[in-house]
């Protein structure tokens, strides 16, 4: 048998409870994998809750990530013992995710984890962390470099924030960082902002689409007015990796930015992201993200308490990144 939290749902009425479940209701796969952790995304704060039309099946095990070892595979990638990783492809919305101490998937979708990583700690950099990463890979496979002047992380004290703010300092960058939360300032600063911005400054369309060049890139978490008005400061030819939208989905802009200074809008998607892609960028993190930064961003919270932490996410109420010790 397996501990799991389970969400039901009767009516319009979502519940839930942390359950013992028989192995006969694991999901199907090649691969059984013994989880030690799993996290708290912006998007596991909907399937807990039921929002966002994610989750069609109940009852369900939410979590979009997960680490731990293999116990079983008939997948000729992996062997008992191995320690895997596991982020998006829907698991945790289409199908039975990470809060649970064991699942079975498909070993195809695993990536095995990089050397020097624990389990843990790559639950701290999780689906956020990575989709960081593959934002930064963008920007530079954009031309960003080092020399080019501030990148721009917006809702920097969440997890994709937080993460894009360390990496990107230890990756040599000057960093400025877009906060709501005034009290967050320290901790930013720790990670490695080296200039914060006011939420406020930046968070509404102005009527002119241009404004003076500021920014050599940007990794967006927010979306929304404020996305439309980075836009419009960013210097010539400079890229924005949209990842995003705690802030909303509008995109209230011109195209001025685009025709007038070469502006780059680049999507960022880590839920279908290649396996060779996500090994890469699995590999970059492992060798740049200072493991006491990472540690720093840590809050670590057991199966029970995931549901309330998917509730204060919603509310941009989480700093860095929350843990889930499913054993716990
Ligand atoms: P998170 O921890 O809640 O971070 C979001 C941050 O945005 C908050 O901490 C807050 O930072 C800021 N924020 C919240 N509400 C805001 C508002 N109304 N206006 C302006 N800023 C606001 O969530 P996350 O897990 O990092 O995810 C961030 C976003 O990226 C979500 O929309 C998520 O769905 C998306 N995402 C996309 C992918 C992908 O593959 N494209 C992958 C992962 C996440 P401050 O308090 O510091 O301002």
């Amino acid at each position: 048998s397996f501990k799991a939290l389970v969400v039901r749902k009767d009516g319009d009425t979502i519940s839930q409870a942390v359950e013992t479940l028989d192995d006969s209701q694991l999901p199907p796969g090649d691969v059984t994998v013994e989880i030690a952790y799993s996290t708290v995304n912006y998007k596991d704060g909907l399937c807990l809750t039921g929002q966002g039309g994610l989750v069609r099946n109940y009852p369900h095990v939410p979590g979009i990530d997960f680490a731990g070892r293999v116990s079983a595979s008939d997948n000729p990638r992996f062997r008992p013992g191995d320690e895997v990783v596991l982020t998006g492809w829907r698991v945790g919305e289409a199908r039975w995710g990470g809060y649970a101490t064991r699942t079975r998937i498909d070993g195809d979708l695993l990536v095995a984890l990089p050397r020097g990583l624990s389990p843990r700690e790559a639950m701290a950099v999780g689906t956020a962390g990575l989709t960081a990463m593959l934002a930064i890979q963008a920007l530079e496979d954009h031309g960003l470099k080092p020399d080019q002047g501030e990148v721009l992380v917006t809702g920097a004290s969440g997890g994709v924030g937080s993460v894009a703010v360390a990496l990107l300092k230890a990756m040599g960058y000057t960093v400025a960082a877009v906060t709501g939360r005034p009290e967050n300032e320290d901790y930013l600063r720790r990670l490695g902002a080296d200039v914060l911005i006011d939420r406020a400054e930046i968070a509404e369309t102005v009527k002119r689409p241009l404004e003076s060049e500021r920014w050599a890139g940007c990794v967006d978490a927010v979306g929304g007015a404020m996305l439309a008005r980075v836009l419009g400061q960013m210097k010539y030819g400079a890229s924005v990796a949209a990842v995003g939208l705690a802030g909303g989905a509008s995109l209230p802009a011109t195209v001025v930015p685009f025709l007038l200074r070469g502006v780059n809008l680049l999507g960022i998607d880590s839920v279908m992201k290649p396996i060779p892609a996500r090994e890469k960028a699995w590999g970059r993190i492992a060798e740049a993200m200072p493991r006491d930064l990472l540690a720093s961003m840590i809050s670590e919270i057991g199966l029970e308490q995931a549901v309330q932490t998917g509730k204060d996410i919603l509310k941009g109420g989480v700093k860095g990144r929350a843990v889930v010790d499913v054993n716990a």
